[in-house]
């Protein structure tokens, strides 16, 4: 894997998160913050952390932060700073800056002082709720598009002992099964002669009403 450089600016909930996942990964990870109490108990989860004020150019020049592949704002309630940080990462020509927004206003004006992807937490996880309830043996999604995602589900009990060409997915439930996940193994483009196993999970691609239908295959 390719170590890149990353930079949270925002320790709080959500940059604590991103940053602790990155660095388990091994990445290089710088956090910043405003509040130096939040720097020091970064300490633990970060490869390096620093108090500055990202909102002021000279804070953001002296930590290099043109070094880096990619600036994470994490500011959480102060929209203001959020916004004036990510225009100021702009300028200094970060190539990658991924913003949170609270929420489509927001969203919108980072979108256009230059926020590369725009993460609106809370109605992420609120849909990703809602969807699992839609589709109980999910365990995974990608949504590729409004209509269409790739998902991770568990295979119905009856299915069991079967191959493709028999359960015959395509034509009964119009999604298609692009790998299988046995273990810590994975079976990537199964062949039609595949026999599918109690404990495997099928990702799958198709349109999210037919996968959800299949989901809920007891
Ligand atoms: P969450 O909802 O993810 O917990 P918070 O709003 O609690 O988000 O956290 C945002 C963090 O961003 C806080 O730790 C705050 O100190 C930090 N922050 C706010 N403004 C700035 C700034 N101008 N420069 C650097 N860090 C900032």
């Amino acid at each position: 894997m390719t170590i890149n450089q990353y930079a949270i600016i925002g320790l709080g909930r959500f940059g604590v998160s991103v940053a602790r996942r990155l660095h388990e990964a091994g990445q290089q990870v710088l956090g910043i913050d405003i509040n130096e109490e939040r720097v020091e108990d970064a300490e633990l989860y970060v490869t390096h952390a620093v108090v500055a004020d990202t909102t002021e150019e000279k804070a953001l020049t002296s930590i290099g932060i043109g070094n880096f592949d990619c600036v994470i704002v994490a500011i959480g309630n102060d929209m203001q700073s959020s916004i004036l940080t990510v225009s100021l990462l702009k300028e200094l020509g970060i190539k990658k800056i991924i913003a949170k927004a609270l929420g489509k206003r927001h969203g919108q004006v980072l979108d256009k002082v230059g926020a590369d992807w725009i993460i609106y937490p809370e109605r992420d996880m609120g849909e990703r709720v809602a969807n699992q309830l839609l589709s109980p043996n999910m365990l995974n999604y990608i949504e590729l598009s409004k209509d269409y995602s790739i998902e991770e589900i568990m295979i119905p009990p009856k299915m069991a002992n079967k191959n493709l060409r028999d359960l015959d997915l395509r034509a009964k439930y119009n999604v298609s099964v692009i790998a299988i996940v046995r273990g810590v193994d994975i079976i990537i483009s199964p062949s039609p002669e595949q026999l599918i196993e109690q404990e495997d999970i099928l990702v799958m691609i198709g349109h999210r009403k037919d996968i959800a239908q299949f989901s809920n295959i007891e």
